[in-house]
């Protein structure tokens, strides 16, 4: 990742070149944004930068042995530390941590830097586990600054997701973002301040992340991953300025697609009221991980407001295409100004619910009849 790849977050991008450059490199540095702002996209430019042993004036020179190890992510200098959870290959909670999922991390983060938490967590096969950064990890953390650096005076230590530092955990940590050896540079990314440890806030620099905006998002999708214009605006549309999601779309069409048949089989049974349909339906989706019916309700909610669009005739504003656009076409008569704002509120709910824990099936069942008593609510 170079400073050039990174979408938007131009004045940011020169703060932190200008502090390598006059050496005066901040050791504790949070930087804060959601998936969208391509926090973990900067931290490993910026990591590069440091690192590089030839730096251009915007960016790392991309030529030296330093930056060729950064193109294959085996700089010596640099530790990952990430959440993990027990998966099927390795089951010991006690013996799980990020050194054993290094190669998946490497392999995820070289495709691109830019995804989502629950991209992570499907990448280590737990996606319905709660992932953390453990002892184990902070235990190495502390070890690895215990050494000297190999190559480079800075040694950086690079934490995905610090809101996911376990709090038992933490203790350990902050004599050393306190006190850090000299030429130490923590790199935290996370997407939520208040979720991390007040402790470990008090002692980081905020850099805070807007996400990019939609025209930035437009370029990055032509010039970068090479999507035809047409195709990449519409991806730039339904993602909403969302560069995650538009990656999303552009490559994982088939996650998409199981979305919008499970969604339009469902509405059709709730509309038809036919109970015996949900319960199976329910007991179907109640089996995929959390996250994964979150990002389907969020799925649901965005056809709600395509089906609104259409009914107000901002035909312009609903950019879909194929069997989505038919769907949407038949659907809207059922979303009327009657039951709008109960079926997002219900949705929004169901979200919330999901977030910490509530049993799946209990969840959908409830919304199905929900759904059923909405849909009845006739234009008039
Ligand atoms: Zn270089």
């Amino acid at each position: 990742m170079f400073f050039s790849e990174v979408i938007g977050q131009y004045s940011i991008k020169r703060q932190l070149i200008r502090q390598a450059e006059e050496n005066r490199i901040s050791h504790a540095q949070l930087f804060l944004g959601s998936d969208d702002t391509g926090a973990l996209a900067l931290a490993l430019a910026y990591a590069r930068y440091i690192h590089c042993k030839d730096r251009g004036q915007d960016d790392a020179c991309g030529h030296c042995p330093s930056c060729m190890k950064y193109d294959k992510l085996i700089h010596p200098d640099i530790h990952f530390f990430f959440p993990s959870a027990p998966n099927d290959e390795h089951k010991d909670r006690e013996k799980v941590s990020s050194k054993l999922f290094t190669d998946r991390w490497r392999d995820l983060l070289l495709n691109s830097p830019y995804f989502t938490y629950y991209q992570w967590l499907q990448k280590l096969g737990v996606e319905n586990k709660q992932a953390i950064i453990n002892a184990t990890d902070c235990n190495d953390i502390i070890r690895h600054l215990g050494m000297k650096s190999y190559e480079s005076p800075y040694k950086i230590i690079l934490i995905y997701m610090a809101e996911k530092i376990y709090h038992s955990a933490a203790p350990k940590l902050l004599k050393v973002l306190e006190e850090p050896p000299p030429n130490t540079v923590f790199l935290m990314i996370s997407e939520n301040k208040d979720r991390v440890l007040h402790t470990i806030l008090s002692r980081t620099q905020l850099v805070r992340l807007p996400v990019p905006d939609e025209a930035a998002v437009l370029q990055a999708l032509t010039d970068r991953y090479q999507i035809e214009e047409k195709r990449a605006k519409q991806i730039a549309f339904l993602s909403g300025g969302s560069i995650t999601e538009a990656l999303r779309l552009s490559q994982h069409d088939e996650e998409q697609l199981a979305d919008f048949e499970s969604f339009r089989e469902w509405m059709r049974h709730c509309y038809k009221n036919d109970a015996a349909h949900i319960l199976r339906w329910v007991e179907a989706t109640a089996k995929g991980g959390r996250e994964r019916q979150k990002s389907f309700l969020l799925y649901g909610l965005k056809i709600f407001r395509m089906a609104l669009l259409h009914n107000y005739k901002l035909h312009e504003m609903v950019r879909l295409e194929g069997e989505e656009s038919k769907f949407i076409h038949g659907f809207s008569p059922f979303i009327n100004h009657k039951n709008t704002i109960q079926v997002v509120e219900a949705f929004d709910e169901a979200i919330m619910h999901l977030e910490r824990n509530a049993n799946a099936r209990i969840l959908f069942t409830d919304l199905s009849f929900q759904l059923v008593k909405q849909l009845q609510v006739n234009v008039g």
